[in-house]
Order: structure tokens, then sequence, then C-alpha cells
């Protein structure tokens, strides 16, 4: 499947759920709305077509609505097509009851919070402008005598759209709301973390790393960074296959987690390679907590591959504030890799800083 169909299916899906978000709240609100309008209409002579559009209306449009949303080719559309018919028949019912006072307010109102949650300002306006023509046509066509006056019976009547319908429309914001952040949450957490290990990707790393970078500078800090890197990881792959190679950087990084302080910034830089950040900590620290890994190291084994042990080379760099900027302070810790590789691997190397 081509990205671009995936993407339409995905569009579809979604306009498909804003559609069936909006069945039951439309059930809820015209079955509620039925009773206002019926308190005011049982008061007066209207003929018995508007009691069966009435009830066509308000029991079988919800239905009809969701059907035609969900066949159309554009969920999204349908549904907006289907509030603007809900617009038009709140300012046919308010026309009906010759814009009894309180019921004619309250349909007003609640078009006018589902509109505006459906589909911001623009909507609100939309619909505002249909329910208002809409009404000034019924009540110009059909004559019916304006009836401004609402009974202390009809107040009642009219009390479960007023309670039952915002409060449902409240609980699916707020269902939409919790949603939301935890979709942000999972994205945030996708973004920043490597999918094998959970520790910080690289990307997340370094911009962490420039954080301390600036505060080091701005309040005059200490901070080590440490870049760990597995010895003859290649072998490992080669020797055992890729998934016991899996096994030793999980080993490593749970190890690492561990041992560490809380405070401590790991980071995997892709393949076997590691970053941890050490704020308000002294090299010499950094070089202690390294070599409780290493001792750990040596008595671990892998399950898979019981014959060899783990063993890590690092690069170690204090911060200084002559480094122009934290790519300098990484550069040196990755010299001091480097340097550590060379003269033989399984050692810690601190990197030279020229004051
Ligand atoms: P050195 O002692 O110089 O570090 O040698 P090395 O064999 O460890 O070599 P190096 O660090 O350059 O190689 C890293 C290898 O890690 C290269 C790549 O095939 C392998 N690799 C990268 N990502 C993964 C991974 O997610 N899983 C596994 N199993 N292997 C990986
Ligand atoms: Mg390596």
């Amino acid at each position: 499947m081509d990205s671009s169909t995936y993407l339409d299916e995905d569009r579809h899906r979604s306009a498909r759920r804003f559609a069936r978000r909006l069945y039951i709240p439309r059930i809820i609100g015209l079955a509620t709305g039925f009773f206002c309008v019926s308190s005011v209409l049982v008061m007066q002579p209207v003929s018995g077509w508007w009691w069966l559009l009435l009830v066509a209306y308000s029991f079988i449009w919800p239905h009809f609505a969701w059907q035609t949303a969900d066949r159309a080719s554009d969920p999204a559309r349908a549904e907006i097509r289907n509030l603007m018919v809900d617009s038009l028949m709140g300012g046919v019912w308010i026309a009906v009851m010759g814009l009894n006072a309180l019921p004619s307010a309250l349909i007003l109102a609640m078009l006018c919070m589902n509109n505006v949650g459906c589909g911001g300002l623009k909507l609100f306006l939309g619909g505002l402008g249909v329910i208002v023509l809409s009404c000034l046509l019924t009540l110009g066509l059909s004559q019916i005598p304006l009836n401004l006056q609402t009974m202390p019976s009809q107040v009642w009547i009219c009390l479960p759209l007023l309670l039952i319908y915002p409060t449902y429309f409240g609980l699916v914001s707020y269902r939409t709301a919790l949603k939301l952040s935890e979709h942000k949450r999972r994205l945030m957490h996708m973004s920043t973390r490597d999918g094998m290990t959970g520790v910080y990707n690289r990307r997340h790393w370094e911009h962490l790393l420039h954080g301390e970078y600036d505060n080091c500078q701005r309040y005059q800090r200490s901070a080590t960074l440490l870049l760990i890197d597995i010895d003859y990881f290649k072998s490992i792959n080669d020797s055992y296959g890729h998934d016991v190679g899996d096994e030793a950087i999980l080993a490593l990084t749970e190890h690492l987690q561990l041992t560490l302080r809380i405070t401590d910034v790991i980071g995997r830089f892709g393949g076997d390679e590691f970053g941890v950040i050490m704020s308000g900590t002294a090299q010499e620290s950094a070089i202690q907590a390294m070599a409780r890994v290493r001792e750990y190291l040596e008595e671990f084994r892998i399950p898979h591959a019981p014959r060899i042990s783990l063993r890590i080379s690092v690069g170690v760099a204090e911060f200084d504030k002559s480094m122009v900027n934290y790519r300098e302070w990484l550069k040196a810790a990755d010299v001091a890799l480097y340097k550590a590789k060379n003269l033989g691997r399984s050692r810690t190397e601190v990197a030279d800083i020229a004051a």
C-alpha cells in the first residue's frame, strides 16, 4: 500500500470516528429536545404534520444521519451537512414554538455549543446564520403567532435538555482531551527514546547535553560527559548472531540504569555506543562509577553466550568553561574514547582539555 493511500484511509477512519462521536449526543439531544418542543406544541393548535415531523426528526433522524455519514465517501463533510440540517431544523422548531422564550433559547444555545465544539467559529457562525434564516422563513410562511412566555411546567419539561445534554457534551470533550494528552505523551516518548533500549535517542540526548552545557557555563557548575562503546562487538554479532548482540546491548543498558544515579542522563548513540551526562559530578567520581560498571560486567554472562564477557571502552570529558560549545565537549569525550580503543580497549581514558 503506498503512503498516500494509507494517509487517505487514515483520514477516512478519523472522519468516521468524528461522525460516530456525534451519534449518541444527537440521540440524547434530540430526545430531550422533543419534550421541550412538545411542551409548547401541546398548548397551541398546530397541524398534525408538525407533530409527525417532530417525531420523525427527534427519533429517526439521528440514526439516518449516522448511516449517511458512515457510508459517505467523506464522512466528515457528510457530518457537517448533518449539523447544518440540525441548525436548519432548530430554526424551524423555534419558529413553530412562536419563539417561546426558554425552549427557544435552550435549542439555540445547544446548537451553538455543538457547532462551535465540532467546527470552531466558522461552523458556529454558519450554523447561526442557518438557524436565523430558517426561523424567519418558517415564521413568514406559516404565519405562526408569537408566543414568548414560558410557563412554569414548560420550564420543568425543558430541564432534561438543559442538564443532560451539556453534561454529556462536557464528558465527550473531557474524554477527547484525555485521549489527546495520552497521544501527546506517547508521541513525545517515541520521538525522544531509542526504540530498542528505551533510553534517550541520540538527537534528544544531544539536546539535553546542549542544555547541560548552557547551565554549566551560566552557573559555573561542574558536569562530566562519558562515551561508552562495547569492545569487539562486531565479533559477538558475527559469532553468536544479531539477537545475542541485541541482548548484550540491552544488558549494558540495564546495568548502566541500575548502577548510575537517577539524575545521570543515558542516551544511545546508535550501534553499541552510549553517552552519559553526569550533572554536578567531577570526573573522578565518573571514573569510579565506570569502574563499578566494569566490575559487574566481568561477572556478567549473556545467557545465550556464556563464554564471552562484555568489555567496554570509555572516554571521559569534564566540562571546562574554555569549551566554546557543547559539540567541543562531545568531541573531547570522543577523542578520549578513541584513545581508549587505541591503547588496547577495556579501559577509561580522560580527555586532555587545553585550558
Ligand atoms: P570496537 O572494539 O572498535 O568498538 O569494535 P566493534 O566490533 O565494537 O565495532 P563497532 O563499535 O564499530 O561496531 C558496532 C557494530 O554494531 C556495527 C553494527 O553491525 C553493530 N550494530 C549496530 N546496531 C546494532 C544493533 O541494534 N544490534 C546489534 N546486534 N548490532 C548492532
Ligand atoms: Mg564497539
